[in-house]
Order: C-alpha cells, then sequence, then structure tokens
C-alpha cells in the first residue's frame, strides 16, 4: 500500500522532525521543498537566485516554480512506494496541481501539526540547525557540533522574529486555507505538536494506522 504522506502546520510546527521520522519509519523519502530551495540557494543554481530573496523576506515562492519541482520529484523512482512532504503543499492552487500529480497513486493521509503562535515564535527564535546538512540542534543548545555531521549550528536566515513573523503571517493567509481543503477527507487528521517530538510521533504513527489511505475525492 503506498504511504502518501502529507504534513501540514505553521513554520516550527515540527513538520521537519516529524517528516524525517515518519520516512524512516515507512521507508519512503522525505520530501522538503524548503530543503530544496535551500539546496538550490546554497549552490546558487538559477532556482536558488530566484528563491533567496523571497525566502529571506518570508514571503513564498510562486506556485508556477514549485509546481513543477515537486512533480519531478514525485516521479522519482524512489517515491514510487510514497513519500512524506514537509511544507507542499502550501497554497490551495497547490494543492490542486497535487491532487493532479497523484491521480491514479493510491491515497493521501493529511496530518496536521497544531501549535499555538507564541509556542511558534519562542521555537523559531531559538532554533539553531546545522549549517552543512540543514539539522535541528537540540533545544537548549547544549549540542556544540551537529550529532550527524559534525557541522556548525546557525540561525536559519529567515527564523529570526520579524521574518519569522512574517512567515506566520503568510501561513495564516494562504497555507492556513488547506485545511479546509483537506478537513473533509477520510485521510485527515489534526494532531497537538506543541508535545514532546516522541509523543507527537505517536500520535502521527496512530493517525497513519488507523486511516489506511483511501482514494482522493
Ligand atoms: P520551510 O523550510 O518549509 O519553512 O520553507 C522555507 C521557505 O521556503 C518558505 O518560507 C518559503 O519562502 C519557501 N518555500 C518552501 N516550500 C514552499 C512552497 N511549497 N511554496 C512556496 N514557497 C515555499
Amino acid at each position: 500500500m503506498a504511504r502518501n504522506i502529507i504534513l501540514l502546520g505553521p513554520p516550527g510546527a515540527g513538520k521537519g522532525t516529524q517528516a524525517e521520522r515518519l520516512g524512516r519509519t515507512y521507508g519512503v523519502p522525505k520530501i522538503s521543498t524548503g530543503d530544496m530551495l535551500r539546496e538550490a540557494v546554497a549552490a546558487g543554481t538559477p532556482l536558488g537566485r530566484v528563491a533567496r530573496e523571497v525566502m529571506e523576506a518570508g514571503r513564498l515562492v510562486g506556485d508556477d516554480v514549485m509546481v513543477p519541482i515537486v512533480e519531478e520529484r514525485l516521479r522519482r523512482p524512489d517515491a514510487a512506494a510514497g513519500f512524506v512532504l514537509d511544507g507542499f503543499p502550501r497554497t490551495v492552487a497547490q494543492a490542486s496541481a497535487l491532487d493532479r500529480m497523484l491521480a491514479g497513486r493510491g491515497g493521501v493521509t493529511v496530518l496536521q501539526l497544531v501549535v499555538p503562535e507564541e509556542t511558534i515564535v519562542a521555537r523559531l527564535s531559538g532554533r539553531r540547525v546545522c549549517a552543512a546538512c540543514g539539522a535541528n540542534a537540540a533545544p537548549g543548545g547544549h549540542e556544540a557540533t551537529c550529532g550527524r555531521c559534525g557541522g556548525g549550528f546557525v540561525q536559519r536566515a529567515d527564523d529570526g522574529e520579524l521574518v519569522a513573523r512574517e512567515r506566520l503571517r503568510v501561513h495564516e493567509a494562504q497555507t492556513a486555507p488547506l485545511v479546509a481543503y483537506y478537513r473533509r477527507r477520510p485521510g485527515f487528521t489534526a494532531v497537538d505538536g506543541s508535545q514532546s517530538p516522541d509523543a507527537v510521533e505517536r500520535e502521527l504513527r496512530d493517525a497513519v494506522a488507523a486511516g489506511a489511505p483511501v482514494p482522493r475525492r
């Protein structure tokens, strides 16, 4: 059975962490559009040049740019048995494009991480990520270097308080409506994302187990 999983939730809700865990559990790739864009920025590709300024301002890269990137990624063989999408879709236009891409590929499970805004702002402004591989540092900042690759920790360019607030505003305006788009589908579940990562992971796994995906509408 295909494990097609979409994670929804504001920036800082824990989508990246949980996407990685679920991907490992189900043996499917985590597909993070934010990671793909950051790699393009770091490599200085044409996409990176387009994306950099938009990302640093906390706004969204255009649907016309994002949809083909995801379409190409989902066509790769490692995503044939499923995937965990982190950060896509972010607009209703992206969600309906995704529906078209997934036609005939089995159902989707849509998991929403719900976290209060003040918790999010506190998390984002305290978040440190590895400059080399993007892994999150453990909250509290006790590790000096990344346990995965030995890189140093930095604040993400778009995690400063002002940009974080803009990302939340953009999320409310453009991404939050996706909950209404998906809510009535049988594969949709909302989970309290303010719990510990382990507790959130347990609830997400339960939701995946309970809602064997059903065909899209
Ligand atoms: P994230 O790591 O998911 O928080 O994404 C970081 C930034 O990348 C976002 O604030 C956007 O500027 C951009 N981005 C990531 N995914 C998308 C998407 N699906 N559509 C538009 N912009 C995106």
